[in-house]
C-alpha cells in the first residue's frame, strides 16, 4: 500500500516556516509516497501551494489527518490534531514532548511512532538530519542583524570626511552552532568581533572565522561535545572576569546553552549597569530563560541606556531558508526508513532507535541456554 504523507500547516504564533518545500515533496513521491498538503501550509515560507501542486502533491481533505501514515510538522501540533491522527501514525518534526504533559500524554494515546526530531544523536551520519543545528545556523544570522539594527552605532570602521569612525566591539557569547554563524556575521559586517565559550575547541573554529577568542580562563567540556554546567567557583571566575571586559563592548549576542537544562545566567545586572550608554544585548538565549538575567523573552526592554532584546524563534524570521533546511533534514530522516512507498523501520538503526519518543524498550534478554535452563 502507497505511503500517504500528510504535510501539516504550522499553527503556532508567529511560525512561519513549513516542513516540507516543494523540493521535498517531489523526492517524497520519487521514493513511492502519495503526498497531501494543508492549504497554505508554506505559503508563509514563500512556497504557494500550486507549487506543490506542480510537483504531483494533492491538497489535503476532511479526513487526511485520519488517514495520513506519516505526519511532517515544524512545531509540535496542537494536541486536538494529535488526537485526530491515525492511531499508529508516523509523526515527525520538532515536538518536544516534555515541554507540555497534556502533548506528552495525546503523542503516547494514539499509540504514535514519534520522532521528535531534536532527539536525533548528533553523529557524523546524522548531520544532514541534524534540525537543531540548520535551525541554530539562522538564528544566529538574524539575532547579529537584529543587533546591528538596535545598536546607535555603525559595525564596520568607516573613514569619513567627518572623521574616523571605529568598528564596533562585538561579543558572541556561546561558539556553538548559531554562535559561530553570529560571529562570521558580524565579521561580514565589519565588526570587530570577540567570541567565547566554555569548550576550549571553539577557540580554533572563532579564530578560523577571523574572531578572537575571549579567555577566561575557565575551561568546560563535557560529554558528547557539549559543554557541562561551571562549578560555582568556575563561575565566579568567569564573571570577574567578564565584568570587566564588557565595559568596552558595544554589542553581546548570547548564545550559551546547555542542553536539557536552562539557559547559563552568564550576564548579570551588575554587568549590564557597568556597560557603555548605547550598548546592546541580544539574547537568543530567551526561549530557555536567557544568559542575561535582564532579558524578557519576546521583548525589548532598555535598561541603564543599554538595550536587551530577547527574540523567540529567530528561525521563523528566515522563513525561506530556515524551512528549504529544515525540509531537506525532515526528508534525510524520512528516507531511512522510507522505502518503495512503505515505512519499514530499522530499530537497530540508531538514528532512528534513540530519535524515538518515548525511549524503546530495551531489546530482550537473550533466552538461557538449555544447559543454564536446565540447572
Ligand atoms: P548548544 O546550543 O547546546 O550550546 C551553545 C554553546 O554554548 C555551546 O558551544 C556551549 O559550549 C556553550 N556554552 C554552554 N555553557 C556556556 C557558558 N557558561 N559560557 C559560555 N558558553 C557556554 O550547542 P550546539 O550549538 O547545538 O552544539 C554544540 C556543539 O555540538 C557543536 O559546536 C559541535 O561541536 C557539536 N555538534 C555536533 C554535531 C554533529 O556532529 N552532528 C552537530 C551539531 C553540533
Amino acid at each position: 500500500m502507497t505511503v500517504e504523507i500528510l504535510v501539516l500547516k504550522e499553527t503556532a504564533a508567529g511560525e512561519r516556516r513549513v516542513a516540507a518545500t516543494p523540493e521535498t515533496v517531489k523526492k517524497l513521491i520519487a521514493l513511492g509516497a502519495k503526498v497531501e498538503l494543508e492549504a497554505d501550509a508554506g505559503r508563509s515560507a514563500g512556497f504557494p501551494d500550486r507549487l506543490y501542486l506542480d510537483v504531483g502533491a494533492t491538497l489535503a481533505d476532511a479526513g487526511s489527518r485520519e488517514r495520513a501514515d506519516l505526519v511532517v510538522c515544524v512545531q509540535a501540533p496542537p494536541v486536538e490534531t494529535i488526537a485526530r491522527l491515525k492511531s499508529g501514525a508516523t509523526l515527525i518534526g520538532t515536538l518536544h514532548p516534555a515541554a507540555d504533559p497534556a502533548r506528552a500524554e495525546a503523542l503516547q494515546a494514539r499509540g504514535l511512532i514519534n520522532f521528535p526530531l531534536e532527539r536525533l544523536p548528533r553523529t557524523t551520519r546524522a548531520q544532514a538530519m541534524d534540525v537543531l543545528s540548520s535551525q541554530a545556523g539562522m538564528a544566529g544570522y538574524k539575532a547579529v542583524l537584529i543587533a546591528a539594527e538596535l545598536t546607535p552605532r555603525f559595525f564596520p570602521m568607516l573613514t569619513t570626511a567627518a572623521g574616523t569612525i571605529r568598528p564596533s566591539k562585538v561579543l558572541i557569547v556561546g561558539a556553538g552552532v548559531a554562535g559561530l554563524q553570529a560571529i562570521a556575521t558580524a565579521k561580514r559586517l565589519g565588526a570587530q568581533v570577540e567570541g567565547f565559550d566554555v569548550r576550549p575547541e571553539t577557540r580554533e573554529q572563532i579564530e578560523s572565522l577571523g574572531g578572537k577568542f575571549l579567555d577566561l580562563g575557565v575551561s568546560a567540556a563535557g560529554e558528547g561535545g557539549y559543554a557541562r554546567q561551571l562549578t560555582d567557583a568556575e563561575r565566579a571566575e568567569q564573571q570577574v572576569r567578564l565584568a570587566d571586559h564588557l565595559k568596552n563592548i558595544d554589542v553581546i549576542v548570547c548564545t550559551a546553552a546547555v542542553p536539557g537544562r536552562p539557559a547559563p545566567r552568564i550576564i548579570t545586572t551588575a554587568m549590564v549597569e557597568g556597560m557603555k550608554p548605547g550598548s546592546v544585548i541580544v539574547d537568543l538565549a530567551a526561549e530557555t530563560g536567557g544568559n542575561c538575567e535582564l532579558t524578557q523573552p519576546g521583548q525589548t526592554i532598555e535598561h541603564g541606556g543599554v538595550v536587551v532584546a530577547g527574540p523567540l524563534n529567530l528561525a521563523s524570521m528566515g522563513a525561506v531558508h530556515a524551512s528549504e533546511m529544515y525540509a531537506r533534514n525532515v526528508f534525510n530522516f524520512a528516507a531511512l526508513f522510507l522505502k518503495d512507498g512503505e515505512l519499514d523501520f530499522d530499530w537497530e538503526d540508531e538514528l532512528l532507535a534513540k530519535t524515538r519518543w518515548p525511549d524503546m524498550p530495551p531489546p530482550p534478554a537473550p533466552a538461557p541456554t538449555t544447559a543454564a535452563a536446565s540447572e
